[in-house]
């Protein structure tokens, strides 16, 4: 099925150097109707027949979890990403994002259905065979049969490439596995796992392993947080018989199939934290607009206004970035075959910087609105009474799984900076063009004009200069040495991610005013109030770095230039937040798209 996308080819990571358009993004307003029907299919299966059955899988009924991974095949939500050739109904990237929002109903149904319907099913679509595909695809998307994905071990999380699983290879080309896999979600249940092991103790490799196969079995379920309702144990191979067929890509090149699932993975994972915390920001709002104390419901304290407001800033920014990287991948894959895997991933890992953005503000986005959904309910938000203790723990493992949030962090200005040095993106001379300038104490930055949110469009674009300065006086300071100073890298990524934000929310309400869409008002002054507050946390982050690297009369220059891009009027962000507080009381829910 093909769905319209925006009409733009960008490269990953450019917005930082060029400036972009409203018009080209992607954004909620501009879905196709195909794009919302997958929407509402999902959201219905989720509130009819996930929701009323969460009892059952919280105590680990997983003969049911079965049953509403097969409803979902039904309703065409596991092949999304695969061609009819495999059962699938290949969607846009886009829709992938609606699904995944959707499923943030149930957590733990959404992490059962991700490790299926994206960590198994894409590494068999991206890497498999023709045979594999034949033999495996038609059957997972089918939900005849489950799927897991298990790459992480007790010693080797983040550091991935560490595992010691180890695969030795037999006189008639079959291997036999030994090691253990920890914490695999689906391992209580799934007929199928993609499974990475060295090679001779050597070469990272994926095979795809059966639980039927002699030698394999699963251990017990962890006791965990949260996520009560998906099943989660290690993954044992004692000798465990995989045929030389069943190796997935090249013997050697397991970390190409990891790690490309996992930029899949991360953007997936932005849309359910951000589904996650619209939902969430429904039920505060409406629990705020009922408890009453002093007399009054709680809605009208200023206190519960500024968080409903800020959950409410924080979620317009993340849901504008997710959909914008979307509609990016999509574009580049517009005048592609969808089928064409290569294709597909160049996109995915083109965008790869974008996906990691979106793990790490999405889930960290969600952490903080379901923090003060539970706050927002008093002592009712501690009880189980009340949906929001649950998703509190629910939620906490979304900065620890597909690469920790600090592995994202190191990653955003890693990738950025290797796109760089190899010439696939103009950071270093603009870099430089724009050190030069800073560093002449007359450069007047560009006057505001009297365009609409001018002034916040001129803020976007130093708050890009401020993350090329941190970038620039990091690679000039330590060079090749870059990768040992994480605190420097960190508060890169933290401005990049700031600059992503606060560019995406500012594009979309500017869209929203050109095709004069009803909410656009208010989408503006979201997105005033988020430019307002990134550049707040952007001018600390900077000083930070910027002391961490010079000293001096050196220091003093740099800091004499961030006072100079960082000129914005601070705006009224408390009226702003009461104005989208009291919008959300009164429609009962997250009131953009
Ligand atoms: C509920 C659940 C479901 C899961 N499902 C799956 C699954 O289906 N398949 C699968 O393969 N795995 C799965 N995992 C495992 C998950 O991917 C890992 O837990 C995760 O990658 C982190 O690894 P770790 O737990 O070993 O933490 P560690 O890597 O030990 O990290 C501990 C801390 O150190 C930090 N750290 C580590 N290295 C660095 C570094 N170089 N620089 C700075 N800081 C660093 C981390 O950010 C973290 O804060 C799941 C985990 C959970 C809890």
């Amino acid at each position: 099925m093909s769905m319209s996308t925006p009409p733009m080819v960008a490269r990953g990571g450019g917005w930082l150097v060029e400036s972009t358009g409203p018009a080209s993004v992607l954004t909620p307003e501009k879905l196709s109707d195909e794009h919302r029907m997958i929407g509402r299919t999902a959201e219905q299966f989720l509130r009819n027949e996930v929701l009323p059955n969460l009892e059952r899988l919280e105590e680990k009924d997983w003969t049911l979890a079965r049953q509403l991974l097969r409803r979902a095949a039904e309703l065409d939500l596991i092949g999304v990403d695969a061609p009819e050739t495999y059962g699938g109904v290949q969607m846009d990237k886009t829709a992938t994002i609606l699904l995944n929002e959707r499923m943030a109903a149930s957590a733990s149904f959404a992490a059962t259905f991700g490790a299926d319907s994206n960590l198994s099913v894409l590494p068999l679509l991206l890497f498999g065979t023709d045979e594999q595909k034949r033999k495996y695809l038609p059957r997972l998307i089918a939900g005849q049969i489950v799927g897991a994905y298990a790459l992480s071990e007790s010693g080797a999380g983040s550091d991935a490439l560490g595992v010691k699983a180890r695969a030795t290879r037999q006189a008639d080309g079959s291997f036999v596995l030994n090691g253990e896999k920890m914490w695999i979600t689906n391992g209580g249940f799934a007929d199928v796992f993609i499974v990475f092991a060295k090679v001779d103790g050597q070469h990272f490799t994926a095979f795809i392993v059966e639980r039927a196969f002699p030698g394999v079995s699963t251990g017990n379920e962890e006791h965990k947080m949260g996520l009560l309702g998906s099943s989660t144990t290690p993954l044992v191979l004692q000798d465990a018989n995989v045929p030389a067929e069943n190796v997935l890509g090249e013997v050697g090149k397991g970390h190409k199939v990891a790690f490309n699932v996992l930029n899949f993975g991360r953007y997936k994972l932005g849309a359910t934290c951000s589904g996650g915390a619209k939902n969430a920001i429904g039920e505060a709002a409406k629990y705020a607009a009922t408890r009453k104390q002093f007399g009054q419901p709680i809605a009208n304290f200023g206190a519960i206004k500024f968080k409903l407001g800020e959950m409410t800033l924080r979620e317009y920014a993340v849901e504008s970035l997710v959909y914008r990287t979307a509609g990016l991948i999509d574009a580049m894959l517009a005048d592609h075959d969808p089928n064409d895997a290569q294709a597909v991933l160049a996109a995915v890992e083109e965008f790869a910087v974008e996906a990691s953005i979106a793990k790490v503000a999405g889930s960290e986005t969600l952490s903080y609105v379901l923090d003060e959904n539970v706050q927002i309910h008093g002592g009712n938000g501690y009880v189980k009474d009340y949906p929001a203790e649950r998703h509190y723990r629910d939620a906490r493992v979304n900065r620890i799984f597909e690469g920790t949030n600090e592995i994202n962090r190191l990653l955003i200005p890693g990738m950025l900076i290797r796109r760089a040095l190899k010439g696939e993106l103009p950071l270093i001379p603009a870099a430089k063009k724009l050190m030069d300038e800073l560093m002449s104490p007359t450069a007047a930055m560009p006057a505001a004009g009297a365009g609409l949110l001018d002034e916040e469009r001129r803020a976007v674009a130093s708050l890009k200069k401020v993350a090329l300065m941190i970038l620039g006086t990091a690679m000039q300071r330590y060079g090749e040495k870059l990768t040992d100073e994480q605190e420097v890298l960190t508060v890169a990524a933290d401005i990049i991610i700031d600059v992503f934000s606060a560019e995406s929310a500012l594009l979309r309400a500017l869209d929203a005013k050109e095709r004069a869409l009803a909410n656009a008002d208010l989408q503006l002054d979201a997105a005033r109030a988020i430019v307002s507050e990134a550049s707040g946390r952007i001018e600390l982050e900077a000083r930070r770095g910027l002391a961490a690297m010079a000293e001096g009369d050196m220091l003093r220059t740099q800091l004499a230039a961030l006072r100079r891009l960082l000129k914005l009027t601070p705006v009224n962000t408390v009226a702003i937040r009461r104005r989208l507080a009291d919008e959300s009381v009164s429609r009962s829910g997250y009131i953009f798209a």
